[in-house]
């Protein structure tokens, strides 16, 4: 495969022989830059893969009734979401396909859902230890 083919930033059809300011054939976006074909980003793959274990341990959380699923699921979500913002830091002339994009911003939905309640548990828990100290309850 020729890594250096211009393609469509939006839909990633060839562009051989177009130019800038053309129209994209396939979608119809403007031809804003030929730069060669977009990269797979390693990080948005490891994030899914981590996104995909958060989810089958939430389900196996369900079926099972047991807390060790669970914790697994909620490490493997902070990796899903530390994994897709690493994805996200593109490098400079280097663009990623879509495929590691949509791959990216899914598993960082999947995991910060996943961690979001245990985020609010350790924080009500905080304020409710402080209250306690403090002796307001
Ligand atoms: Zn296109």
């Amino acid at each position: 495969m020729d890594v250096a083919k211009p393609t469509c930033w939006h839909c990633e059809y060839s562009l051989v022989g177009f130019d800038v300011g053309q129209r994209c054939p396939e979608c119809g976006n403007a031809i804003t830059d030929l730069g060669p074909a977009p990269e797979t980003c390693p990080e948005a793959f490891a994030a899914a893969i981590c996104a995909g274990i958060t989810v089958l341990m939430l389900l196996l959380t369900a079926l099972s009734l047991r807390f060790t699923p669970l914790l697994i699921g909620e490490v493997f979500a902070l990796l899903a979401v530390v994994f897709a913002m690493l994805s996200t830091l593109e490098t400079e002339g280097v663009r990623f396909s879509r495929l590691s994009r949509s791959l990216g911003r899914i598993s960082f939905w999947i995991g910060s859902l996943t961690l979001a309640p245990l985020i609010a548990l350790i924080l009500s828990g905080i304020v409710i230890v402080t209250l306690h100290e403090l002796r307001l309850i």
